[in-house]
């Protein structure tokens, strides 16, 4: 039986129009597309009008459901991964999957289907190097959040990474208090209708996104 293709395939970070003409082409062509939640990607099949079947796979999946893909693969199946926005395993679940094929070795081609992600998309209208940068993911949630800034504080490069809607206000208290000299941007709903960019210092930042009432959506931190 020839070796199939799992596609990790890149979906837009907001806007529907953000997606390659590759990618809806290998979308059609598949089996089966994993998604991180399928009502989600559902909403960009209908757009394209592609009819495919969608299996769920998820950060709380359980490791039988990774015996499932790799029976999929091994039946012949050909499998994309997408996830809910973005570049699929670039800080998502999809990375556990492809970590779990690549240490296996499952025989399987693991195709990239490049597009959208929120770090390059953020990074790309920063105004600062981007020759040279660093991308830490997401902040961590308790232990080890000092830490995680004070380093940043030290860093020389570009420093990106993400950070939720319930925490842009305190990571931006522990960056005046660590790093109240840095140049930061905040780039806020990409590509969506309330796509904002705010630069400056953490204080001023924090002033704007407070009284504006705007630490609502999805949000990338560049530091420099
Ligand atoms: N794999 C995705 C990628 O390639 O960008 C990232 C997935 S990660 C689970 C989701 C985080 O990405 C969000 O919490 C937010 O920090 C960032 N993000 C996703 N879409 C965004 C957008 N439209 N604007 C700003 N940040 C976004």
């Amino acid at each position: 039986m020839p070796i199939t293709n799992l596609y990790i395939i890149a979906t837009p970070i907001g806007n529907l129009e953000d997606i390659t003409l590759r990618a809806l082409r290998v979308l059609k062509e598949v089996d089966l597309v994993l998604c991180e939640d399928t009502r989600h990607t559902k909403r960009l099949l209908d757009k394209y009008e592609i009819k495919v079947e969608t299996m769920s796979y998820h950060q709380h999946s359980k490791i039988g459901k990774i015996d499932k893909i790799v029976q999929l693969i091994q039946s012949g199946k050909n499998l994309a991964l997408v996830s809910d926005a973005g570049t699929p395993a670039i800080s998502d679940p999809g990375n556990m999957l492809v970590k779990y094929l690549v240490e296996n070795k499952i025989e399987v081609h693991i195709v990239p289907i490049p597009g959208p992600s929120a770090v390059i998309s953020a990074l790309c209208v920063s105004g600062f190097p981007t020759d040279n940068f660093v991308f830490l993911g997401f902040v961590p949630h308790k232990k080890g959040r000092q830490t995680f800034f004070k380093k940043i504080a030290e860093q020389k490069q570009t420093v990106v990474f993400y950070e939720s809607p319930h925490r842009i206000l305190k990571a931006l208290d522990s960056m005046q208090e660590f790093l109240p000299e840095k140049e930061i941007v905040v780039c806020r709903e990409l590509t969506k209708v309330y796509e904002s960019i705010y630069r400056g210092k953490a204080e001023d930042i924090k002033k704007i996104l407070t009284t504006d009432n705007q630490a609502k959506g999805e949000f990338v931190v560049i530091t420099h």
